[in-house]
């Protein structure tokens, strides 16, 4: 069977099990035959990240399993208040755990994990991914790059092998991942199982409004000023179809806020009407420049990140740069800037 929208219970569209019945089955024996499991994810981790792992980990503890969750870089405040938030571990804390089974969620490549699920003394590896890019570096790999979230994915291994122990926490978890990926359903992986996705999570008892309300619309007022300074970096390239913005660390420091705190700023690019190619440079460290990119229909810069030493999807994607602000800056607009070039029109569908 084709693995599109099947007729679910209550009549409500949902994706085929069977293209992934075989790993999900091996995953189940997995976690009967261990007791302690890490539960990994990405650098700087996004909503989608969060919510696959800690739905994936309310799980493993109703199945009894010790369970801690690990990711590198920064949490953004507004994910640490999350009821299971207390199960992030710090780095110094992981040396002492003995995981004996490793899952890493929606994270492409063993370096978005700072290689962790490569020093994992044999233990089996779970990887659950929806990028393109993904490196396949699981013992099993449930890879699907068009789903919209990883947790979507994450609901259907739970739906295939315990579909009874999916709890209305569990569904806000699984619900902010598609939230969050899809920017609060905008983005062009808004598709039908998406939709479908998230009815099915507020069936299960996620809280659609409240979600949309605590993690899209509230915002610190510092956030805010530091995005009122980061909109005043913008500029246009490319006759209009190239936005670019950055914050320094010096806006940080003026305006308050935080790095992790700016999940999403680059969608203000994105947004200028006419602009097809966007990026947001975040700088990290004096000669570390994170780079988002965002664009518009054909136009992939996962290939471009990947040019970089990045990923991600055809749509979003990022990459590290080592150097200065102004320098990444210039490197990538000129790259963003032959994108265009080689690219007469974009397929109009
Ligand atoms: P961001 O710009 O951080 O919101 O990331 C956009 C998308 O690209 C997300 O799906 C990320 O997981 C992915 N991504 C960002 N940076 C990288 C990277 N260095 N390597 C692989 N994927 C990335
Ligand atoms: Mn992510
Ligand atoms: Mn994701």
């Amino acid at each position: 069977m084709k693995n599109g929208p099947t007729e679910g219970e209550k009549g409500i569209p949902r994706v085929s099990d069977e293209r992934f019945a075989k790993e999900f089955g091996e995953v189940a024996s997995l976690v009967e035959k261990h007791e302690c499991m890490l539960i990994l994810g990405h650098v700087d981790p996004d909503g989608d990240c969060i919510g696959s792992m800690l739905a994936l980990a309310a799980y493993l503890m109703r199945r009894g399993k010790k369970v801690v969750c690990f990711t590198p870089g920064e949490m953004a405040e507004i994910y640490a208040e999350l009821p299971l938030a207390n199960l992030f571990v710090r780095e110094a804390a992981l040396a002492a755990l003995a995981p004996d089974m490793v899952f890493a969620l929606d994270a492409p490549t063993s370096a978005r994990t700072a290689d962790l699920v490569k020093r994992t003394d044999g233990k089996p590896v779970v990887n659950i991914d929806h990028h393109p890019t993904n490196e396949r570096y699981g013992d099993i790999n449930i890879i699907d790059e068009k789903a919209s979230a990883t947790s979507i994915l994450v609901y259907r291994f739970l739906s295939s092998v315990a579909p009874e122990s999916i709890t209305p926490e569990m569904a806000d978890y699984l619900y902010l991942g598609v939230l969050m990926d899809t920017g609060g359903f905008r983005f062009q992986n808004t598709n039908a199982e998406a939709l479908a996705m998230a009815a099915r999570f507020v069936e299960l008892g996620a809280r659609a409004h409240e979600l949309a309300h605590e993690f899209i619309y509230v915002k610190k007022f510092s956030t805010l000023k530091l995005l009122s300074r980061a909109l005043d970096s913008l500029e246009v390239h490319g006759g209009g179809k190239i936005a670019v913005m950055h914050i320094s660390e010096e806006m940080i420091t003026s305006a308050g806020g935080s790095m992790s705190d700016t999940e999403g700023f680059v969608d203000y690019a994105a947004s200028i009407d006419d602009v097809e190619l966007s990026a947001l440079f975040r700088e990290l460290a004096s000669d570390e420049i994170r780079v988002s990119l965002r664009s518009r229909n054909d136009y992939n810069v996962a290939e471009l990140a990947e040019r970089y030493g990045g990923g991600g999807h055809r749509n979003a994607a990022g990459l590290t740069i080592h150097g200065d602000l102004a320098t990444a800056k210039s490197q990538i607009v000129r790259s963003l800037e032959e994108m265009l070039a080689l690219k007469v029109r974009p397929r109009q569908s």
